[in-house]
């Protein structure tokens, strides 16, 4: 018998799972909120953000980077994979308000080809300058195993250089301003304290993306210090040397990933996936990486929120699906196992089979699965689908 982790403990989601009443997300998801009415903090901000003057935001951001324009060098890190919604922040800020970008990127695990070429592609037709950060493989291999085994997502390395990588190179390049797409604390529903304004503090990257586990934690398991350099953050001293403020592009233009990606495929030369990303309905978000559907996954091992959850979850904020085609989606989607890279995951954290599904047992919420033995196996305790028919009966 597999020991189990403790999700609600761990992670301070309710015990008992509920649904929002407008879209398709879960109060299992970590940091979310929930009004009186049922709805999530996301909705709420999506009702919100249809109400902002828009041209006002646009007339702060022109603001903005006079602010930071300078004659020589670099105005902003954009951090960009390549991917839609990097391509059109970095692009619309050269475009429309004749700033020069830095774009970096921290590089995937495993690129996938369509992901390396979105890359090429965005540096060579969208005609922009460009670092890459890779850690050495080997250091590599060993957190995307540890990350597995300790947190429940081998993408935690990834999470941490994603973060990171960007602070140093705006420190490195002495460029103060850094601007992100969307913050996910806003759209995807967390702390609403960061709704009404442009920035996000560095200080709550601890709790926002490492889940309380610091890339420092991990050197009690055989890895040292030179092995996480890489996915370290400069220190407060040197982000306060540089002045870095990081904003957001939501906070300044209405956030539409499908324009987003309408506008890449047109100005930078973006391409969709030619395959559907397992897990999901869909074909243009997070395409970079072979081993990306294992964090989906664990997602949904752990929360019982899986890829299609999240991403019907937005489309019906954008109201572009409606809340029963979302249902729909997740029960045909959700939570599919991510077979295709499965022996390139094998190969890359040297696991066997048998460790990966021990490992992937013991990180199911004891509130979320069900174990209902011979042919059934594990199974949600309750799935939005059932929620919705016992609620209409
Ligand atoms: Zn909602």
């Amino acid at each position: 018998m597999t020991e189990r982790v403790d999700i609600v403990a761990r992670y301070g989601v309710p015990r008992e799972v509920k649904f929002c009443k407008r879209c398709t997300i879960s109060n299992q998801r970590p940091r979310i909120v929930f009004d009186e009415e049922g709805i999530c903090g996301a909705c709420r901000y999506a009702e919100y953000k249809r109400s902002i003057d828009w041209e006002q935001r646009e007339d702060e951001l022109a603001d903005l980077c006079q602010k930071f324009r300078k004659k020589r060098g670099y105005d902003v890190i954009v951090p960009c994979s390549g991917g839609k919604d990097g391509s059109f922040t970095a692009h619309y800020l050269k475009v429309r308000h004749a700033m020069t970008p830095l774009t970096c990127t921290w590089a995937p695990n495993v690129y996938t080809d369509i992901g390396r070429q979105n890359l090429e592609n965005f540096i060579d037709v969208g005609g922009f300058d460009h670092v890459l950060g890779r850690a050495n493989g080997n250091a590599n291999r060993k957190l995307v195993r540890l990350g597995f085994e300790r947190i429940g997502d081998p993408f935690q390395s990834f999470i941490y250089g994603q973060t990171n990588f960007p602070l140093t190179i705006a420190v490195k390049y002495d460029v103060p301003l850094l601007m992100y797409g969307e913050n996910g604390e806003v759209e995807y529903g967390g702390d609403m304290k960061n709704a009404y304004r442009p920035t996000r503090d560095i200080e709550d990257h601890e709790k926002h993306y490492f889940s309380g586990v610091t890339p420092e934690s991990l050197i009690e398991s055989g890895l040292t210090e030179r092995d996480i350099e890489a996915y370290m953050a400069p220190s407060m001293k040197e982000i306060e040397a540089v002045g870095i403020e990081i904003h957001f592009m939501g906070y300044y233009h209405f956030w539409d990933p499908q324009e987003n990606f309408y506008y890449a495929i047109e100005h930078t030369g973006f391409q969709p996936n030619p395959l559907r990303s397992e897990g999901t309905y869909s074909k243009y978000a997070s395409l970079d990486d072979q081993i990306d559907g294992f964090h989906y996954y664990m997602a949904y091992i752990k929360f019982g929120i899986g890829r299609a959850t999240s991403d019907s979850a937005h489309e019906i904020r954008d109201g572009k699906i409606t809340r029963e085609e979302g249902i729909a989606l997740v029960r045909r989607f959700d939570g599919e196992f991510p077979r295709r890279y499965f022996q390139v995951f094998l190969d890359y954290t040297g696991l066997t089979e048998e460790e990966f599904y021990r490992i992937v047992d013991s990180w199911r919420g004891e509130h979320i699965w069900e174990d209902r033995g011979g042919n059934r196996g594990w199974e949600l305790k309750s799935p939005i689908w059932a929620m919705e028919e016992e609620e209409s009966a």
